[in-house]
């Protein structure tokens, strides 16, 4: 069997890596088309103060751009390019020589929340930003005694809202539905273990670093004991209950660095970087006596019940599927060695 070595977690935040980038480079585009017609008006009627911190700020912004289109999303450039963009704007919209035309750039620092920031936290940015540079607009330029001042002002309202709406749907909710369309695609719907999608995945990437920074790292296999027993006497509702207790001792008790995923129907496995094979023992076999000595309430019953579990150590550039099948094969040894037990595969 041919494995695409191209995983899904990797797929998924290249793409949103993309994605981004590309929105970098409109932003660069919108900032040059922003800053032009000023620059123009500028160098007609001589330099000015205004003309310094616009020009500074304009330089920041394509510095900054230039630095994330290079080398990705931060959260510390993306707080410094709202605040100098906003600055930016405050003194174009005051500017003796502006334009009531910027109103039509309002648009780029709720674009900057939006691509740098969950989308709540960009929503109340957003907000605050329209706000901020609205009320500055209305000082310049909005006459109240006019008789248009109504209209003039229902006009800013809704074009701050339809703004902000658009970009909420179309980048924040979009990021959010798909990081949990991708979490619900990883997670196994009873256990809430990472799925056997993830664990692929989840493996080539560990192997790969493994190998690339000269590490060790363990694959454990559990299998429940007898568990076939379990659902024939007590029903497939407390089978199922077991297995969720299980998954949960198992995710408490191994480090955080372990990934534990629901391979098969009573099967885990647990991707161990960093680890030897004598370390991995220690582990595992803490973890089969604390499961040994758990018990498990069903309708008055209750129920014991064991692992048995299998250790293959990775060596250097070996096939993920070999070492799968050496841990798979330990764990049998357990199995034939009368069961809860802890194995570990020797060639
Ligand atoms: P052994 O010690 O040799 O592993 O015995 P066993 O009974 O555990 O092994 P076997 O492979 O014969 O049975 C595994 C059982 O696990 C069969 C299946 O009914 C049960 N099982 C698999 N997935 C689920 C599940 O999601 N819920 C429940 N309740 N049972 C499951
Ligand atoms: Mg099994
Ligand atoms: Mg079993």
């Amino acid at each position: 069997m041919k494995h695409n070595l191209d995983t899904n977690i990797d797929y998924f935040e290249r793409h949103i890596n993309t994605i981004r980038r590309k929105y970098a480079l409109v932003c660069i585009f919108l900032i040059v088309l922003a800053t032009i017609p000023v620059a123009l008006g500028r160098a007609t009627s001589g330099w000015d103060n205004a003309s310094t911190i616009q020009f500074t700020c304009t330089i920041i912004l394509l510095l900054m751009f230039t630095r994330v289109y290079n080398k990705g999303y931060e959260k510390a450039a993306g707080m410094v390019i709202f605040f100098v963009d906003m600055i930016l704007m405050s003194v174009v919209i005051l500017d003796p020589l502006g334009s009531p035309l910027i109103v039509l750039f309002f648009i780029t620092p709720l674009l900057v929340a939006y691509l740098f920031f969950q989308a709540r936290v960009a929503l109340l940015l957003s907000t605050l930003a329209y706000s901020i540079l609205s009320f500055l607009y209305f000082l310049q330029y909005i006459d109240t005694n006019s008789s248009e001042f109504p209209f003039e002002m229902v006009l800013l309202v809704f074009s701050g809202i339809s703004c902000v709406a658009g970009l909420h749907v179309v980048i924040g909710l979009r990021y959010d539905i798909e990081k949990r369309l991708m979490s619900v695609a990883h997670t196994d719907a009873l256990t809430h273990l990472p799925n056997r999608m993830y664990f692929n995945d989840r493996l080539t990437q560990e192997l790969s670093r493994t190998d690339r920074e000269h590490m060790n790292l363990c694959l454990g296999l559990i299998d429940l004991d007898l568990f076939k027993r379990i659902n024939d006497t007590y029903g497939h509702e407390c089978g199922d209950k077991v297995l969720v207790q299980v998954a949960n001792i198992i995710n408490q008790s191994i480090r955080e660095q372990d990934i534990a995923c629901r391979v098969g129907g009573e099967e885990i496995a647990i991707i161990m970087p960093n680890v030897t094979a004598a370390e991995a023992i220690n582990i595992l076999e803490r973890l089969r006596q604390e499961i040994q000595h758990t018990t498990i309430r069903w309708n008055k019953h209750t129920i014991n019940l064991t692992i048995s579990v299998g250790i293959a150590e990775y060596s250097p550039n070996q096939d993920k599927l070999q070492l799968y099948s050496e841990a798979d094969s330990a764990m049998y040894k357990a199995k034939k060695n009368g069961r809860n037990q802890v194995a570990c595969y020797e060639p």
